[in-house]
C-alpha cells in the first residue's frame, strides 16, 4: 500500500500510545484526520520509518500566557518571600507594551509552542488578547479570559464585560468558519485569590469552567489567614486594597460545578496541603520549572498523584519560565524525582491535560476513533530498560507533528 495523505501507517523505535504500554517499533495507522489503529511490531507494513523516534500523543501545555511571551529573562523570579516585587516587575513589564506588540508577543510564543509539539493549550488571556491568533492557528485550545478585581463592584463588571464580548466573539469566529467549533473554546480565570473578590469569584467558579491561581507563595496563605503580610502593602501600592474582597479559606476555592463542562484547574498549589480537598475531576496543574526558579520547598504533587487527583503540567509564562517546552517539563521532573515513573509523567503532559481541558474523547492518547495529533520526538542512541527513560532523558532534535493528520510544516 503507497502512503496517501488518507492513509498511512507510520512506525518508529517506540510508540507511547499512552492508553497502554509503550510499543517497539509499533505502528499507528492514520485514517484522513483519525487514528484507524495502534498496533504492535508485525501487524501490518508501514508506509514510513519515522527511524529514532518516539510516536507520542500530542503534548498538552495545560497552562500559559502568551500574551507575555515578550518578557523571557526581563523578569528574574525571586524567592518565596519576595514574590510580590515579581509580580510588581510583570505590571511593570505590561504597562510597556503596545496592544500590537502584545499580539506579536502572543504570535511568536504560540509558535513556540506549535514548535515543541503543542497541540492543547490551555492559555490564561488579559482580555482574551490571544483570541484570534491562537484560534487561527493548528492546535486545540482553551482560552481563558483573565478576570481581576477585589472590589465587588470591579469584579463583577469585568466579568459582565467578559461574557458579553467573549460570547459574541466566540459567535462571529464560529459562525465566519474562521474558528472549528470542535478545537477551541472559552472559559475564565478569576485570576487568583489576592486579586480578586472571594465571594464574586467562588460564585463564577461554581457556575462553569474556571482555571484559578492558587496557593501559589507564601504571602498569599498569610493574606487568606490574616489578612497581614507583603499582598497587604502590594495592593495598597497599586491603590486597591480591599480587606472586604478576602473572605475566603484557601480551601474553599476548592469549589466544583454541576455543568457538564470539565471541572475547575488549580494552578500551581505550591502551597496547598498534601490533604487539601479536592473534589472528583478537578485538576492541579503543576509548573515545574517556573516551581524551581522561584525556589518554593518541594510541590506535593507525588502526594496528589498517590490520592488520585488529577495532575497534569504547565509551562507558565515566558516571565518566570526559559521557553514553552512542556516536554521539557516532564524531563525536568524526570530529572529531580526519578521516583516518579515515566508512565504517569507522559501522562501529565498528555491526557491528564487532556482530561482537564475537557479534550480527552479527542485527544491526549494514542487510540482508535480520536484525532490524529501526535509528535515524533527524536531519542538518544543508546538503550535503557524502561523506553519511557529515553523519551525523558534531555535530547536535543527537531520534533515533527502531526496535527488532525496533517503534518504541520
Ligand atoms: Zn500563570
Amino acid at each position: 500500500m503507497t502512503a496517501t495523505r488518507g492513509h498511512r501507517t507510520l512506525t518508529a523505535r517506540w510508540v507511547f500510545p499512552v492508553a497502554g504500554p509503550p510499543l517497539a517499533r509499533g505502528v499507528v495507522t492514520v485514517e484522513g484526520d483519525r487514528i484507524a489503529a495502534v498496533e504492535p511490531h508485525g501487524a501490518r507494513t508501514a508506509d514510513e520509518d519515522l527511524g529514532n523516534v518516539a510516536i507520542v500523543p500530542g503534548l498538552v501545555n495545560a497552562h500559559t500566557h502568551l500574551d507575555l511571551s515578550g518578557a523571557r529573562g526581563l523578569i528574574p523570579p525571586t524567592d518565596p518571600d519576595h514574590f510580590t516585587d515579581w509580580l510588581r516587575g510583570v505590571i511593570a513589564y505590561r504597562r510597556t507594551r503596545t496592544p500590537e506588540q502584545v499580539q506579536a508577543d502572543i504570535r511568536a510564543g504560540l509558535a513556540e509552542c506549535l514548535r515543541f509539539g503543542t497541540t492543547l493549550i490551555g492559555d490564561i488571556a488579559s482580555e482574551g488578547a490571544s483570541w484570534d491568533a491562537v484560534a487561527a492557528a493548528p492546535t486545540r485550545a482553551v482560552v481563558f479570559w483573565e478576570l481581576i478585581g477585589l472590589s465587588e463592584e470591579r469584579f463583577q463588571a469585568a466579568t459582565e464585560q467578559a461574557v458579553f464580548t467573549a460570547g459574541l466573539r466566540w459567535r462571529v469566529l464560529t459562525d465566519s468558519g474562521a474558528v472549528p467549533r470542535e478545537t477551541w473554546r472559552f472559559a475564565f480565570s478569576p485570576h487568583a485569590p489576592y486579586s480578586v473578590n472571594h465571594s464574586k469569584a467562588l460564585e463564577l467558579a461554581r457556575r462553569g469552567f474556571t482555571a484559578v491561581h492558587l496557593a501559589e507563595s507564601p504571602g498569599e496563605l498569610e493574606l487568606l489567614a490574616t489578612k497581614t503580610g507583603p499582598f497587604v502593602e502590594f495592593l495598597e501600592d497599586l491603590g486597591v486594597w480591599n480587606p472586604e474582597a478576602i473572605t475566603a479559606k484557601l480551601t474553599d476555592f476548592l469549589v466544583s460545578h454541576k455543568n457538564d463542562t470539565p471541572q475547575p484547574l488549580f494552578v500551581h498549589c505550591n502551597y496547598l496541603p498534601p490533604d487539601a480537598p479536592f473534589k472528583p475531576h478537578q485538576t492541579v496543574v503543576y509548573c515545574p520549572r517556573t516551581h524551581g526558579a522561584f525556589l518554593h520547598p518541594p510541590h506535593p504533587f507525588r502526594e496528589f498523584l498517590k490520592r488520585g487527583v488529577r495532575v497534569c503540567l504547565g509551562t507558565d509564562s515566558l516571565a518566570s519560565n526559559p521557553d514553552l517546552d512542556i516536554l521539557a517539563e516532564a524531563r525536568f521532573v524526570h530529572a529531580r524525582h526519578p521516583d516518579v515513573p515515566g508512565e504517569p509523567l507522559l501522562k501529565m503532559i498528555t491526557l491528564a491535560g487532556a482530561e482537564a481541558l475537557g479534550f480527552a474523547a479527542e485527544a491526549g492518547s494514542l487510540e482508535v476513533g480520536k484525532s490524529a495529533d501526535l509528535v515524533a520526538v527524536p531519542l538518544p542512541d543508546r538503550d535503557a530498560a524502561d523506553p519511557h527513560e529515553l523519551l525523558f532523558a534531555d535530547h536535543p532534535g527537531d520534533r515533527r507533528t502531526m496535527f488532525r493528520g496533517e503534518w504541520r510544516v
